[in-house]
């Protein structure tokens, strides 16, 4: 469905990100990858998939960086077609007891950066008048909790931007939605239940349970591939009047 197509996703070198891009390339996307640790790996089980696949190390709370690893995507694809906004970071804190610097590298990671390689891809979406511009938010843009002032900021920010541009783009082929997922189990969230077990006395296992139990009805964690098989429907014809949408995958956190 999605051969001759070029994505490029931002944080795809573990996580939701990589879910995202393996679903994507199961469909015949070449694949430009982007994010900090080991990228031979994550490129090796992308290429598996038989597409063509790059990466570039930006950061993604550099703007420079920003505009060179979308210039580096059209020069090595000749184009990017899809462009999913999934790098992210957390830090759980009180407002009173949280970092400036914190603050500042979560609205620019999480939240700028999407401005940013927006602003860079889309005059070329728009010249070919087809794009789709997919922003991974979260459960946190929709609702809150307490100590993540500044991703709640950053995921409510995104949903806004989301919907901006879904109205800027609207009588064009260049869509734009957002999915707001649950918990999904990766090293992003490993970490705050390993933070719960150590904090509480109590095994990572009771951990994960009562993580789950707090917040997500279902008990269960949303998988990376689910997601990516949510923004393969989002890049299908059946989604091209799909605009400014915020779908949440999240085993009934916001229902309730
Ligand atoms: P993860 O930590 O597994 O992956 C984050 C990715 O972003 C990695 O590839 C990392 O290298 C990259 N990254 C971090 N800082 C970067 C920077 N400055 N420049 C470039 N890349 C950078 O986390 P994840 O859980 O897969 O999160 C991906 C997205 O999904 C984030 O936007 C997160 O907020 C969102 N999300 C996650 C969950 C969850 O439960 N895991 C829930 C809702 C939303």
């Amino acid at each position: 469905m999605l051969k001759g197509k070029t994505a490029l996703v931002t944080g795809s070198t573990s996580g939701i990100g990589l879910g995202i891009a393996m679903r994507l390339a199961a469909q015949g996307a070449n694949i430009m990858l982007n994010g900090f640790g080991d990228h031979a790996g994550p490129k090796a089980q992308v290429e598996a998939l038989g597409v063509k696949v790059g990466y570039h190390g930006a950061d993604m709370s550099k703007p420079a960086d920003i505009e060179a690893m979308v210039r580096a995507a059209e020069a090595e694809f000749g184009a990017v077609d899809i462009l999913v906004n999934n790098a992210g970071i957390q830090h759980v804190a009180l407002v009173e007891d949280f970092p400036p610097e914190k603050w500042d590298a979560i609205i620019a990671i999480n939240l700028s950066s999407a401005f940013h390689t927006t602003r860079h891809a889309l005059p070329g979406m728009k010249q070919r008048n087809w794009g789709r511009i997919i922003n991974v938010a979260s459960t946190h843009g929709l609702v809150a909790s307490a100590q993540k002032s500044a991703y709640v900021a950053s995921k409510h920010g995104i949903l806004g931007f989301t919907k901006a541009l879904a109205l800027e783009t609207a009588t064009t082929g260049v869509t734009a939605n957002a999915i707001c997922p649950g918990w999904v189990l990766t090293p992003l969230v490993q970490k705050q239940i390993d933070d719960r077990a150590s904090r509480e006395g109590i095994s990572v296992d009771e951990a994960k349970r009562d993580l789950l139990g707090e917040k997500q009805p279902s008990l269960q964690f949303t998988t990376p591939e689910q997601l990516g098989d949510l923004a393969v429907f989002m890049c299908s014809a059946a989604a091209d009047n799909l605009r400014g949408a915020a779908i949440n995958v999240d085993g009934g956190w916001v229902a309730q």
